[in-house]
Parts: structure tokens; C-alpha cells; sequence
């Protein structure tokens, strides 16, 4: 399957269509701002109000959005299944 889409390193879904450009996952409400490898996950991420990515993913897992403030915004479950998801190990 080849959606053209790039994977969000917060919420593992296939989400965006580009990387390291600032936007922001529709899934989780993470700001994809190249935090991406591993070894910055617990690096606190400015455009994402110093949240790291590690708790970012956590957050996701737990409450289905990088933060509960962003809950609100974030797609709902059913637009997400139609999305191609790669659950990572961090
Ligand atoms: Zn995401």
C-alpha cells in the first residue's frame, strides 16, 4: 500500500505528508518538528509546549491525543482506521 503519507513519530500512524515541515499529525496533535529519532525522545520540544516526545507517546497511547489538551481536536477513531499504523518501540 502506498498512501504517499509519512509515519508520526508520536502516534505511529501514517499520517503526514511530509516530514520535518512543522505539521501537525491530524491523529495525535503532535507538531512534527524532526524529534523523531530515538535518541531525542526526551528532548523537550518547543513547538510542542515542552513536551517530549517519549511522554508524547505515552500520552497517545493513553489518552488518544500527544496531550489531553489537544483531545478535543484530534480525529476520531473511526477516521483513524482508514490511516496505516506501524505501532513502534522507543
Ligand atoms: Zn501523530
Amino acid at each position: 500500500m502506498n498512501d504517499g503519507l509519512t509515519q508520526c513519530d508520536c502516534c505511529d500512524y501514517f499520517a503526514l505528508s511530509v516530514k520535518g515541515e512543522w505539521e501537525i499529525c491530524p491523529v495525535c496533535f503532535w507538531e512534527d518538528d524532526r524529534l523523531g529519532e530515538v535518541i531525542e525522545a526526551d528532548i523537550k520540544s518547543g513547538a510542542n509546549h515542552g513536551l517530549t516526545l517519549r511522554d508524547a507517546r505515552a500520552n497517545f497511547l493513553l489518552l488518544g491525543a500527544c496531550c489531553r489538551e489537544m483531545l478535543p481536536h484530534v480525529l476520531p477513531a473511526e477516521a483513524r482506521e482508514r490511516l496505516r499504523y506501524a505501532p513502534r518501540n522507543l
